[in-house]
């Protein structure tokens, strides 16, 4: 059976893809960018799924071949995946060489070789300049799906040669569907979560694992005394314990962002604090020295809504 979840409700987007595979002028990269947990690796296994089936390239593979199968629960050989190391700020240069070399090489099935990078920001400088040899010059049955949170982070030189995509948040009723049918927490906090998740079924999991929902629901009712307390023990929550940097700093990272979408949740307009965060964000990569030009053209991303 064909996994539908990763399209489910963003129709758009489903249609846009569809329409590529179906031209028959497939993209050599790829770049699926959007909001953490909004299923961006789940659509790029399933366009890898797509481009190894046996029956061809077709859009989301026919589901049932033993290749669709494969690559479906890991293991289908010619599907690499570079992903950063548990506990690293950074992909190390050398896997992503590694990966280049492993792509160049004939696939074992004889269909292609897909090279699938989640958290490209993580590459830096280094790891993306040692991509771009595979971009300019494309080898033939040779595909890179790269995704990332921030495409911003991404050079000039490698944002030209890919083919972007905008993975938006699901539909609230989507999202709502989505934590009921996996019985995620009980009716009555049911709704709390799809305000907070904004979208992603990747923050509501994380909200519920982590234990976050209690902490931050007297922010959602923005009650005095309560909200502070409730940020009081969030921002300890935050700090991580004994965790190592970069889990104490994704761990910072995310309790601000809960804050921000209790606070989102308060605001009488919709949207207007998405978009005053964006342009806060614009003017703080413009004070980190990115150009004005890439800049823009992600808040143009995130403004219009
Ligand atoms: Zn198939």
């Amino acid at each position: 059976m064909v996994e539908s979840w990763p399209l489910d409700g963003r129709e758009g987007l489903g249609d846009r893809l569809r329409r590529v595979f179906e031209s028959g002028r497939l993209p050599h990269a790829w770049l699926l960018h959007g909001a953490f947990g909004v299923g961006k690796r789940r659509l790029a296994l399933a366009l890898a799924k797509g481009l190894l089936c046996r029956e061809g390239p077709s859009f989301l593979g026919c589901g049932w071949c033993v290749p669709c199968g494969q690559a479906e629960r890991g293991g289908h050989p010619d599907l690499l995946v570079l992903e950063r190391p548990e506990g690293k700020a950074r992909i190390p240069v050398a896997l992503v060489r590694g990966l280049v070399g492993d792509l160049g090489k004939a696939a074992v099935s004889g269909r292609g070789r897909v090279a699938l990078c989640a958290e490209a920001e993580a590459l830096g400088v280094e790891g993306q300049n040692a991509l771009l040899k595979t971009l300019e010059e494309p080898l033939p049955g040779a595909w890179l799906i790269l995704t990332t949170t921030r495409p911003d982070a991404l050079l000039p030189t490698v944002r030209s040669r890919v083919e972007s995509y905008k993975v938006p948040p699901l539909p609230e009723d989507g999202l709502r569907a989505w934590i009921r049918a996996r019985g995620l927490v009980s009716d009555s906090e049911v709704e709390d979560l799809v305000r907070l998740a904004g979208g992603s079924p990747g923050t509501a999991l994380r909200i519920v694992e982590e234990g976050w929902l209690p902490r931050i629901r007297p922010l959602l009712a923005g009650r005095g005394g309560e909200e502070s307390k409730g940020l009081e023990a969030i921002f300890e929550e935050g700090e991580g314990g004994k965790a190592g940097r970069e889990e104490k700093r994704a761990r910072a990272a995310f309790a601000c962002d809960l804050c921000l979408a209790a606070l989102r949740t308060r605001f009488p307009e919709a949207g207007a604090l998405a978009r005053a965060e964006a342009l806060l964000r614009a003017k703080a990569r413009l004070d980190l020295g990115l150009g004005a030009e890439i800049v823009l053209r992600s808040l143009e991303d995130d403004y219009i809504l």
